[in-house]
């Protein structure tokens, strides 16, 4: 595996691979890396013949600026765990990603997408995803690219904007990675205190609770009743809410739609986890 720090240097290399004809397959990443992580590159290894993973803790999607700060980063370690599964690791600084005097901002109107959960939560978070991943695929050019279930809302926006800009990759989501308690993987998980990551597998119980429940019980009622679930000492869930997975639009009647989805953010102390499952129709993306 390469590790490659400048974007001039990386386009020089994937510019030889691509004249073999091989393909390339990108998965984009944060870093702290975990098994779920790993599931991503372990797919697009088994599908590509460069696989190419990038690590940049993006500044434009944190709109908490303590997040970005305590947002860990171990790059050594990362390389242990992908180093034989990856043949470019790509490290870059903000500089090389937002180089100044360059309009690397790409035009998109999203605000359909963003009306509920992350969107208000987060603002301005998504503007900033879909800024940095439009500027990896312009640099990287992959044929594919692996992103996590995990982020629902945010691997339907990529989708969306692959598709708004026709840009010649295809996006892969790989289902969600979980610890044994069912505690979905998570680089901030790292950041839980012991009292906290032992009850935080009640994220995974309320969503089983509402697929469980889809039948029996109103969509209200569902919600309202895995509010209180998540709501233990020291949790403080921010929404948890059961939608169309197309339109992120709340459902009333549940045999209106084919694929509904339920989502949820929760803050765990000071550590905000999020976490969905699909709770009806087909979870292949
Ligand atoms: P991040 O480093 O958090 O930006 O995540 C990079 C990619 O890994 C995103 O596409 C995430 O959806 C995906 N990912 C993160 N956690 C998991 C998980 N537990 N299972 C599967 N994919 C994940």
């Amino acid at each position: 595996m390469k590790t490659i720090k400048r974007t001039t240097t990386l386009e020089k290399y994937l510019g030889i691979e691509r004249k073999k004809k091989l393909n390339i397959g990108f998965i984009p990443t944060m870093g702290a890396l975990h098994e779920g992580h790993l599931s991503l590159i372990k797919a697009c290894r088994a599908n590509n013949d460069i696989v190419i993973v990038s690590i940049f803790v993006n500044p434009k999607q944190f709109n908490q600026k303590e997040d970005l700060v305590k947002y860990p980063r171990d790059l050594a370690k990362d390389k242990t765990l992908i180093k034989d599964y990856c043949d470019y690791l790509f490290a870059p600084s903000v500089n090389q990603i937002y180089p100044n005097g360059k309009n690397t901002k790409v035009k998109l109107n999203i605000d359909h997408l963003i009306q509920s959960m992350e969107g208000p939560n987060r603002p301005g978070h998504f503007e900033g995803v879909v800024q940095v991943i439009h500027r990896f695929l312009k640099i990287i050019k992959p044929d594919s690219i692996y992103m996590g279930q995990k982020d629902f809302q945010q691997f339907s926006i990529i989708a969306y904007l692959i598709n708004q800009k026709s840009l010649p990759v295809k996006l892969h989501v790989c289902p969600t990675k979980r610890e044994r308690d069912g505690l979905a993987m998570s680089s901030r998980n790292l950041r839980l205190a012991p009292k906290h990551r032992k009850k935080s597998n009640i994220i995974y119980q309320a969503l089983n609770f509402a697929k469980e429940h889809l039948k029996q019980l109103s969509v209200k009622e569902i919600e309202q009743k895995a509010i209180e679930m998540l709501s233990l000492k020291e949790f403080k869930p921010e929404y948890f809410d059961i939608v169309d997975a197309y339109s992120f639009k709340t459902v009333s009647n549940i045999k209106k739609h084919k694929v509904i989805v339920a989502c949820t953010a929760v803050w765990v102390g000071n550590v905000r986890l999020i976490d969905n499952m699909i709770l009806k129709g087909e979870d292949k993306f």
